[in-house]
């Protein structure tokens, strides 16, 4: 009895060694989760959308939480996925559908380290109306390089409007094209950047954004825009770092 309880804690040590050895990068992976919370925090997702951040130690790979809401993420269900958006690990938990967002935006811009897909609400008029998502204020500024409109008919003629396989998701990048933010039609948008901090914050941003240009377009005068030199002055130099520990601290805040 004492022989065989020894052995299950052996195996269960064995167990646990390589689950930890086939974990990504834990500080990496606890960002990952905070970003989760914060975008689900701040209204930027609710039950769908989600947040994704290449490895630094492969940037063949991604990391991504598995089907689930952003506000419910923990870090045992973030998923290692290479670019062809498939899990790296066998038995990975089911993955988001629009997983190939980020495979291809990986494999399309070298420069882009962390990706944000959202429906926030105030965006969908810009994808619809011809009207282009502007920078209306400073905190807006990033908007300035431009926001393309992905048109989901050009590249699959008419589907569910969800991005489920690798040539939509092809499609979409090139949409993207350089461009920070791209708007889905009647969908949602893709915010890329640099780290997981900035693309917090511009998907934060370019929501409030959006809500301020739709408030400032019903007034019905005309809008004065930053200027493209004004919006390249005020693109924030600091990765958004004071909003990053204020939504920090509001996040884990939460009980
Ligand atoms: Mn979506």
């Amino acid at each position: 009895m004492k022989t065989l309880a020894t052995l299950a804690g052996l195996m269960l040590s064995a167990a646990l060694l390589c689950a930890q050895a086939n974990r990504p990068n834990s500080a990496l992976v606890q960002e990952l989760v905070l970003a989760n919370h914060i975008l689900a925090n701040e209204g930027v997702v609710d039950a769908y959308g989600h947040v994704s951040v290449r490895d630094p130690a492969n940037p063949q790979h991604f990391l991504l939480a598995s089907h689930m809401a952003a506000g419910t993420v923990t870090a045992a269900d973030i998923v290692e996925y290479d670019l062809d958006s498939n899990p790296v690990r066998p038995n990975a938990p089911t993955g988001y559908t629009e997983r190939f967002i980020h495979g291809e935006i990986y494999r399309a811009r070298p420069d882009v380290t962390a990706i944000v897909h959202c429906h926030a609400p105030d965006l969908i008029p810009f994808g619809v109306t011809g009207i282009a998502l502007r920078p209306v204020y400073h905190m807006g500024a990033f908007l300035g390089e431009g926001v393309p409109v992905f048109e989901i008919r050009d590249a699959g003629g008419v589907t569910d409007m969800l991005i489920r396989n690798s040539a939509l998701g092809r499609a979409l990048a090139q949409t993207l094209g350089d461009k920070p933010a791209a708007l889905m039609r009647g969908h949602g948008a893709v915010v890329v950047a640099s780290s997981l901090h900035v693309v917090v914050g511009r998907a934060y941003y370019m929501n409030l954004n959006a809500r301020l240009q739709l408030q400032a377009l019903q007034v019905g005068a005309p809008i004065t825009y930053l200027e493209p030199e004004e919006a390249r002055k005020a693109a924030p130099q600091d990765g958004y770092e004071r909003s990053w520990a204020l939504w920090k601290h509001q996040a884990e805040a939460k009980p």
